[in-house]
């Protein structure tokens, strides 16, 4: 009988999805460009693959699949993607749906969806291999009928809260990557928050790799319980085979990217949007992969004191410290995709976005079902003026304060803790100081200012007849 549903790509990501296809009950056909793989991975199927059919040719598959056709994309983001689209054209119907789910760039989602002759959804897919096996995020962006088209089959596949299927749609055209690729500059933002304070553990408190896990598994416990220190954890009390000693300490200082936080930065620079704490998260891994200029330097300027004295920052106020920056994180990353959504006129459903993301993917936490909460109380609100998180960060904010001040003062590097309490006292601040930039901008280049006293617009000062 047809497959109900087609997967091209059975790299990391495509094979795991078309088995947890496959288990949730659905017929799928596969292709994939090095036909061994494809061979493969039906064997390596075991019992699903009764559920598959294998195919060697773009023909064959295509006609494996039951109409109007559904067929999943699972290739590199980029030339690939249009490439497969190209090479599929020949042997569709006009009202096939193809759905791109690796991590496209929105922009170029965007542009597909207006070229590409046949209904098309770009979705990304986030939780990496194990998500795609056993329940991914899924944020999907297009028209919504394509989406209905989908529904039951992503929502089946999805990651679950209580039940309810982590995939959702996220609005018009590239949206769904949008989100994806802000969901992943949070994630750069909350990996480097955590990171720093894991710093201060080891460079200010003088705490050890299985110490700091402990309190990482204490913190997990509480408002902080997420995947990611979850992880952190697990990763500082892992034990080198070879030394015995902590693995965490004999892992180089140097950290890798793809590139998608980076892409929230720069997105955000267009959309002129804030997002501080993502910004400074990007800078971070940049700086850390330069270990060459940093030793050297080191050697120019000695090494920063750093040691704290261990009352000076006790652990409850690092954890509250650490609650503070990841509110004002997360706050940053909803405002954005708020921004984006409304220049671009895609409807936003930011309590929808937070609920995808609370099961299956990386930032995964129990917070953000508090903010999928307090989103959908007040529509159109930071989420950091939401009576919830307001409190939250009423209670915190004096221990980001403190922790700041004191790791800057000994030399403990905080670029995102820093950003973040930055962040909030400039918003916070009603009577800004860019009265000045503004005489300055006048005075040089007679840009003009508003008067706050009578509210005129366009206004110079006397420097202007000079
Ligand atoms: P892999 O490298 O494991 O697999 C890539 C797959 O794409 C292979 O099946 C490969 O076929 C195929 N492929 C590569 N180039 C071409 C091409 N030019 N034309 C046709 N097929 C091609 O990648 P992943 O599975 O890790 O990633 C796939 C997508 O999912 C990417 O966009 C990635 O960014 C995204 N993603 C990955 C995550 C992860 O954790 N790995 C998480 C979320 C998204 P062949 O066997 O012939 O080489």
């Amino acid at each position: 009988s047809a497959s109900q549903i087609g997967l091209m790509g059975l790299g990391t990501m495509g094979s795991a999805l078309a088995l947890n296809i496959a288990e949730k009950g659905y017929d799928i056909a596969v292709w994939n460009r090095t036909t061994a793989k494809t061979k493969d991975f039906v064997v390596e199927a075991g019992d699903l693959a009764s559920r598959i059919t294998p195919c060697e040719s773009l023909e064959a598959f295509v006609n494996a699949i039951e109409r109007p056709r559904t067929i999943i994309l699972m290739v590199p983001a980029g030339a690939p993607v249009d490439q497969q689209i190209a090479d599929l054209e020949p042997y569709l119907a006009p009202d096939d749906l193809i759905i791109d789910a690796g991590n496209a760039n929105f922009n170029d989602t965007t542009r597909r969806m207006r070229d590409v002759k046949f209904p098309f959804l770009g979705v990304g897919v986030s939780g990496g291999e194990e998500g795609a096996r056993h329940g991914p995020s899924i944020m999907v962006g297009g028209a919504k009928e394509n989406w209905e088209r989908v529904a039951p089959i992503l929502k089946a596949i999805a990651a679950k809260h209580e039940g309810e299927p982590c995939a959702d749609w996220m609005g018009e055209a590239g949206a769904g990557h949008f989100v994806k690729t802000v969901h992943n500059g949070i994630e750069y933002a909350d990996m480097q928050l955590i990171a720093e304070v894991y710093g201060i553990m080891r460079d200010g408190l003088g705490l050890g790799a299985s110490e700091i896990g402990d309190v990482f598994d204490r913190w997990n416990e509480g408002v902080l319980q997420s995947y990611l220190i979850e992880i952190s954890g697990k990763v500082a009390h892992t034990e080198d085979a070879a030394s015995g000693g902590p693995l965490l300490d004999i892992i180089e200082d140097a950290a890798g990217q793809k590139g998608t936080g980076r892409w929230t930065a720069i997105e955000a620079q267009h959309l002129a949007s804030i997002v501080p704490v993502i910004e400074a998260a990007v800078a971070a891994r940049n700086m850390s992969a330069r270990r060459g200029q940093r030793r050297d330097l080191q050697d120019v300027f000695g090494a920063a004191p750093q040691g704290v004295d261990s009352a000076s920052i006790p652990l409850d106020k690092l954890e509250a410290a650490l609650i503070c920056g990841k509110i004002l994180c997360y706050s940053q990353g909803f405002d954005m995709i708020a921004t984006a959504f409304a220049q671009n006129g895609w409807d936003d459903n930011l309590p929808g976005i937070a609920k995808v993301w609370r099961e299956g993917c990386i930032i995964r936490s129990g917070m953000l079902d508090d903010m999928a909460t307090a989103l959908a109380e007040q529509p159109g609100r930071s989420l950091m003026a939401s009576p919830l998180f307001a409190d939250r960060l009423k209670a915190t904010e004096g221990a980001l304060r403190h922790v700041v001040v004191t790791a800057m003062a000994k030399g403990l590097p905080i670029p995102a803790l820093s950003s973040a309490l930055a962040y909030f006292d400039t918003m916070r601040t009603a009577r800004g100081t860019a009265n000045m930039i503004q005489g300055q901008r006048d005075f040089f280049g007679l840009h003009g200012f508003k008067r706050l006293d009578d509210g005129s617009e366009n206004q110079h000062g006397p420097w202007a007849s000079n």
